[in-house]
């Protein structure tokens, strides 16, 4: 069967990849696959995207007209502040790799994914879309942050010299099935559902790292595909647009805490460790432009995701094969 699409996803075995081949084939609506589509999802078994020829050899492979590009180096607040090198340069190399590669195909269009943690550190708030490039980043994660930023600047440059359509999203912090639930390299959600889990099942003590008061907006990776597919098919700028739940929804890391321990029904209690990072106290950003493309879009409840993304590593934790504990760098 011959398909008029076929889309590649980068990074399509992560937590942001098995979301959208879970909504593709799942989805009964607008979300799910459409007879034109072939969709492919890549892992790192495919190739090493910061290897030129590998990214060439997978793209004379496959022939994509659309390209979702999620492949990175990923990390929470201290892997980040481990590994800023690395960071920088596996991400500078993928990203090159992926769009150079995609231009050279006359890809139809790239979707690339920043993060609302490579915004200037000192900011107003709400953050929007235009400020990505008004100042340095948070000192954390400054590596991971230029080699994200400089995705909007080569997309800018691809359709100023070529007229190419290679644009990027914005999304928050994601969490969800398939997530990294590394004890230490994780985000804060998948962090702390493994060692509430831990505590629950051993009597260990459950520890959240910093003071618990820095602010966060969650966007279920389920959520998420579906706003991915919609920005792929339909959203038509170069410019990038944040991928958010509302400002309203803004939650404390000690919420976050709160309702692990009520999903994992966990009864024993929980203590700070000052001593840790808290990392950037708020990054607080605006959905509004997402919201006048999509005004009626339902994101998932924040405590029903929770409860979905620890089923989900409550029912594969014995299966080390579909846990991941991260890529060891
Ligand atoms: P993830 O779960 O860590 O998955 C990363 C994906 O990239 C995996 O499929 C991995 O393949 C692949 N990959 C990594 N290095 C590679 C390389 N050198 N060559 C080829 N493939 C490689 O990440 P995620 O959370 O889904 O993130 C997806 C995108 O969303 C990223 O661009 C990230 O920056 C962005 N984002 C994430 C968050 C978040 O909170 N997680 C927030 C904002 C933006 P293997 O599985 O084979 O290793
Ligand atoms: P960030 O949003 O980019 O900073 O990334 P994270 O998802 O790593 O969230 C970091 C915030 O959660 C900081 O305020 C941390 O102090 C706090 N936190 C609490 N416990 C944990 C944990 O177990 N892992 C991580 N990554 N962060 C934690």
């Amino acid at each position: 069967m011959s398909h008029d699409k076929v889309i590649l996803v980068t990074g399509g075995s992560g937590l942001v990849g098995k979301a959208i081949e879970r909504v593709i084939e799942n989805d009964k609506g607008r979300f799910g696959k459409m007879e034109d589509e072939k969709w492919i999802f890549l892992t790192s078994k495919d190739g090493d995207l910061r290897s030129a020829e590998a990214t060439r050899a997978i793209f004379d492979k496959y022939k994509p007209t659309h390209v979702i590009h999620l492949a990175a180096l990923v990390g929470g607040l201290f892997k980040n502040m481990k590994y800023k090198l690395d960071f920088l340069r596996d991400n500078l190399l993928i990203n090159d790799n992926v769009l150079h590669t995609s231009h050279e195909h006359k890809v139809k269009k790239v979707v690339s994914c920043l993060s609302t943690c490579i915004f200037p550190d000192k900011t107003t708030y709400p953050i929007d879309e235009t400020m990505i490039h008004n100042g340095p980043p948070h000192d954390s994660n400054f590596g991971y942050a230029y080699a994200k930023r400089l995705i909007d600047t080569q997309n800018k440059a691809y359709h100023d010299q070529f007229g190419d359509k290679f644009t990027s999203v914005i999304p928050t912090n994601v969490f969800g099935p398939h997530d990294n639930y590394d004890l230490q390299d994780s985000h804060v959600i998948p962090g702390l559902i493994h060692k509430c889990y831990l505590a629950k099942k051993n009597g260990t003590p459950f520890v959240v790292a910093g003071s618990g008061k820095p602010l966060r907006q969650f966007i279920y990776s389920r959520d998420l595909a579906k706003l991915f597919i919609w920005v792929l098919r339909e959203y038509d700028e170069v410019d990038p647009i944040i991928l958010s739940v509302g400002e309203k929804d803004e939650v404390s890391i000690k919420d976050v805490a709160d309702a692990i321990v009520n999903a994992i029904d966990f009864k024993g209690g929980y203590s700070f460790d000052t001593t840790k990072a808290d990392g950037q106290y708020k990054k607080t950003a605006s959905n509004e432009k997402l919201l006048k493309y999509l005004p009626d879009f339902q994101f998932t409840l924040f405590e029903t995701a929770v409860k979905e993304s620890v089923e989900w590593f409550t029912q594969n934790y014995d299966n080390a094969h579909l846990i991941s504990f991260g890529n060891n760098v």
